[in-house]
């Protein structure tokens, strides 16, 4: 294993991947179960985003799960394709990619050609469902499935440690998290500082009892117009914009490149003011020297071979 450089382009301070992984997550469902058949509400959440990245100049990346390219409707996704923005693979149901390898495999090349029939795009970057503390360092064969399957970059690393730890080790995950080769030649983008669904979900719920309840009385429906998770802490969005900024200052001043790795569905749920998005866009355009935001494929596009 080993770390893989990067080029900021000129003129470039820092760079930012903004990933969305787009999910009927199924730590909102009643039945527990996560797929990628996004509902309506949760398409036009997709479609505002897109919005606000764009008042900036800004395109961004989402992760989309195959099952969900098997339904009627993929006009929002070819939508977002239209405007710009990127769409790559997140398997076709939600497997993990640490589970068997020809399941995997069946899995991959089965989301492959719905991208192609579908959307008329070939994925070229992969985002592990889950996220796992060692990545794929302990599944040579996985490795060599995904390489097979046509992926040369993967996201999948994610640190479980860090709500047991001070607040700073999350701000600093970009420093200690780097990119990295396998000896397969896969080369990994770990998921870098809190998830939004950690943050909300978990690090801020205050009241898991509620959460369960909301989930299995109205998980997967849309929410009506000035309702508020019953579960989070009442700060946690504050917080939350605190401490993106904070990384945001950080990858600054020491030049590194940040993947994030946010949901559609969380924001909607615990920010459906769309607060975040605009706060970090404005944050990075204010900064003397120039930030890149964008997809993982700019992100992918500075390794140095
Ligand atoms: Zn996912």
């Amino acid at each position: 294993m080993s770390l893989v450089a990067l080029r900021l382009p000129q003129g470039v301070r820092c760079a930012i991947a903004v990933t969305y992984d787009t999910d009927m997550a199924g730590g909102y469902a009643p039945d527990g179960i996560c797929h990628g058949r996004t509902m309506p509400a949760l398409q036009a959440h997709l479609l505002r985003l897109c919005d606000t990245a764009e008042s900036f100049g800004v395109r961004l990346q989402f992760f989309q799960i195959g099952n969900g390219l098997d339904q009627e409707d993929v006009a929002y996704l070819r939508e977002i394709l239209r405007r710009g923005h990127a769409v790559d693979s997140h398997t076709y149901s939600h497997m993990a990619l640490i589970g068997d390898p020809e399941t995997l495999r069946e899995e991959l090349l089965r989301t492959n050609r719905l991208f192609q029939e579908r959307l008329g795009r070939r994925s070229t970057v992969l985002r592990g469902p889950g996220g796992y503390q060692n990545g794929l360092r302990d599944h040579p064969a996985n490795q060599q499935v995904i390489l097979d399957c046509g992926f040369r970059w993967v996201s999948c690393q994610y640190d479980n440690a860090m709500p047991r730890r001070e607040p700073r080790y999350a701000v600093e995950a970009p420093a200690r998290e780097a990119p990295y080769e396998y000896p397969s030649g896969l080369i990994e983008f770990p998921l870098q500082g809190y998830t939004d669904r950690v943050w909300f979900d978990m690090v801020h719920c205050v009241d898991q009892a509620a959460y369960d309840a909301w989930r299995v009385a109205h998980g997967h429906q849309p929410v009506e117009p000035g309702w508020r998770a019953p579960w989070t802490h009442p700060q946690a969005l504050e917080r939350w914009i605190e401490y993106n900024l904070a990384v945001a200052d950080f990858v600054y001043e020491r030049r590194l490149a940040w993947v994030l790795c946010w949901h559609p569905y969380s924001h909607y749920l615990h920010d459906p003011e769309n607060r975040m998005l605009p706060a970090l866009l404005a944050h990075c355009a204010a900064k003397p020297e120039r930030v890149q935001v964008g997809t993982l494929r700019d992100v992918v596009g500075m390794v140095i071979e």
